[in-house]
């Protein structure tokens, strides 16, 4: 059987090539194999030009879908860009606020230090160095002139001016507590010192009947010293305590008639004559302002009136310069 096909392979086909009716008639002869090997070299030249095709097919597919990935990245590159973008702005903005906002702080401690300057000033303390207080940087870059977008470089040099501005608020802060703490006790100090010095008028009356130094007495006629000053009024109109203190001596004598001693320092005492009536008892605390008596006509008295007399270190002095104020709920 295999001979036979080998056999059959070898077998020559005769082929006659007629150009036209008069020419030459052109005869070759080929094995069938040719044929065969024809066909063979055909269908494997098909093969590989379709291969090579699809190839090629897979190729520009894989180009095209590469590209479109390419430029869905590039796409997202560029939003998440210009959203990074978009925050930087942002930041920088809250950047320049916040340094403006600094600045404003500083203003302000400023202003503190100026209020808390002028307490001092009215508890008779000294006041702070003015040199110590805040110079107001101008704010807002960028106002007039021309205009540009900002750089790193300004960025970090607004950055690095409001880390300063900062550490210094923080410092003049922290300073400016300390000195306020400080103020706190001379106003304190103050109102203690205003509390126990005596300022105010020890009756509603301001009719000055007799005052401080020589006069001519009234039952003698004769020059004489007084030792305070009468402020005449009405029969039992409330006798007051000048300044916050101690009633060191409640009593009656020829002269004074009832009177009162109220000590406020060691070396200060108030003293109200004439009394009709007594509103304290000797060893009691008074506060300024306080009712200690009546007014009255009694001692060696013409009328209705209060002898308020200041006593500095066991001497009379002349009460006028301390007649400052009226009671507060005159
Ligand atoms: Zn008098």
């Amino acid at each position: 059987m295999k001979k036979m096909r080998l056999k059959w392979l070898g077998t020559r086909l005769t082929f006659m090539v007629i150009a036209d009716a008069n020419s030459k008639v052109v005869r070759f002869r080929l094995p069938v194999w040719t044929f065969l090997a024809a066909g063979l070299g055909l269908s494997l030249l098909i093969y590989f030009t379709m291969s090579f095709y699809n190839g090629q097919i897979r190729t520009t597919d894989q180009k095209e879908k590469l590209e479109g990935e390419l430029s869905t990245q590039n796409l997202k590159y560029t939003l998440t860009v210009s959203e990074k973008n978009e925050t930087i702005e942002h930041l920088q903005n809250d950047l320049i606020r916040l340094s403006q906002q600094a600045d404003e702080v500083k203003a302000k401690i400023a202003e503190l230090k100026k209020l808390e300057d002028e307490m001092k000033s009215l508890t008779g303390g000294v006041a702070m160095d003015s040199s110590s207080s805040v110079v107001i940087a101008s704010a807002a870059p960028g106002v007039g002139g021309e205009s540009r977008s900002v750089t790193n470089a300004d960025m970090d040099g607004l950055v690095h001016n409001m880390e300063s501005d900062f550490a210094n608020l923080g410092a003049e802060m922290t300073g400016l507590f300390g000195s306020l703490t400080q103020t706190k006790q001379l106003v304190v100090e103050a109102q203690h010192q205003l509390a126990i010095t005596p300022t105010i008028w020890p009756v509603s009356s301001r009719l000055i009947s007799s005052g401080f130094g020589t006069r001519v007495d009234p039952f003698t006629f004769l020059p004489s010293f007084h030792n305070g000053i009468d402020i005449a009024g009405k029969l039992n109109d409330p006798v007051w305590a000048t300044a916050d203190g101690k009633v060191v001596s409640v009593g009656w004598d020829s002269t004074g008639g009832n009177n009162i001693i109220i000590e406020h320092t060691s070396e200060l005492r108030t003293r109200y004559m004439h009394l009709n009536k007594f509103s304290v008892s000797k060893g009691d605390i008074v506060k300024k302002g306080q009712q200690i008596g009546l007014m009255g006509s009694t001692g060696r008295s013409t009328g209705y009136h209060v002898h308020y007399g200041v006593i500095k270190n066991g001497v009379t002095i002349d009460p006028r310069p301390y007649l400052k104020a009226s009671r507060k709920e005159d």
